[in-house]
């Protein structure tokens, strides 16, 4: 069996513990109005223009985004940067897009990677069948798992999904014993608002006994407006501003001050 794979990122810092080897999974049935990744977005590999300057003149050249890889390729890969990864007590994470949309492929490589020692890690958008996530369980150490908007219709109108199963398979994920970073994306005007972020704290706070580790808040920005022109895919962030440096300080403080450990950034 083989995944499709849009990027494969070496010493990678933000996505786990340790220095790790990220792979970004293509497919993502979510549709958020800030992603900054629209490579993620479709299951297919995508055929782009890849513009390259030569002195003053510009050359069109193609570009295939998405290359399938078994789980050995991945084995493979990771053998290659073994000394960084053990030194630094790193590993592996599998990212998106949503890696769990290529659930079968997702477990075969975890799998492979614990039967080799790695210390695993996925980044979810949390939507998928409570099945899907029951079977990667084992195979799995670290989760880090978004949570975007707790009101439904508000979480629909942003993303096109709902939250019910997502929030079902939080509270799943928490009581597995598996370690759990919640990642909060910070979008100015559409999730940053005092409501929407007190119900994210009396969330976290009432399930706080299980495996939760750490918090991430992470500052919208706008490094991925240039890619949709590539893509072809209108971007509907135009008109979002990052987060300041003020707002990200008092929501950093709004969470520890509840007792939870918070980072800003990934
Ligand atoms: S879940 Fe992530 S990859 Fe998927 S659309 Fe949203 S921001 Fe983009």
């Amino acid at each position: 069996m083989k995944g499709l794979i849009f990027s494969v990122k070496r010493y990678s810092i933000h996505d786990g513990p340790g220095i790790r080897v990220t792979f970004f999974m293509k497919g993502c049935p979510l549709n958020c109005i800030w992603c900054h990744n629209p490579e993620g977005i479709s299951p297919l590999a995508e055929t782009v223009s890849r513009i390259n300057k030569v002195g003053e003149k510009e050359f069109s050249t193609p570009e295939v985004v998405g290359k399938l890889y078994s789980a050995e390729d991945i084995l493979a890969i990771l053998e290659k940067e073994i000394v960084f990864i053990n030194q630094s007590k790193g590993g592996v994470t599998f990212s998106g897009g949503e890696p769990m949309l290529q659930h079968e492929f997702l477990l075969e490589a975890l799998k492979g990677c614990k039967e080799n020692g790695y210390h695993t890690a996925v980044d979810t958008s949390g939507y998928s069948s409570t099945d899907s996530f029951k079977s990667i369980i084992p195979f799995t150490d670290l989760f880090l798992f978004d949570i975007k908007h707790l009101d439904n219709a508000r979480h629909i109108e942003l993303t096109g999904v709902s939250n019910v199963g997502i929030l079902d398979n939080y509270r799943l994920l928490l009581g597995s014993g598996k370690d759990l970073m919640i990642r909060i994306p910070v979008i100015p005007g559409y999730n940053d608002d005092a409501d929407n972020m007190s119900g994210v704290r009396q969330l976290l706070l009432t399930s706080e006994t299980g495996s939760l580790k750490k918090l991430n808040l992470i500052p919208f920005h706008k490094t991925g407006s240039a890619k949709y022109k590539k893509f072809n895919i209108p971007c509907r962030s135009g008109d979002i501003q990052p987060p300041s440096e003020q707002k990200m300080v008092e929501l950093k403080k709004f969470f520890q001050d509840a007792g939870l450990k918070v980072k800003v950034g990934g």
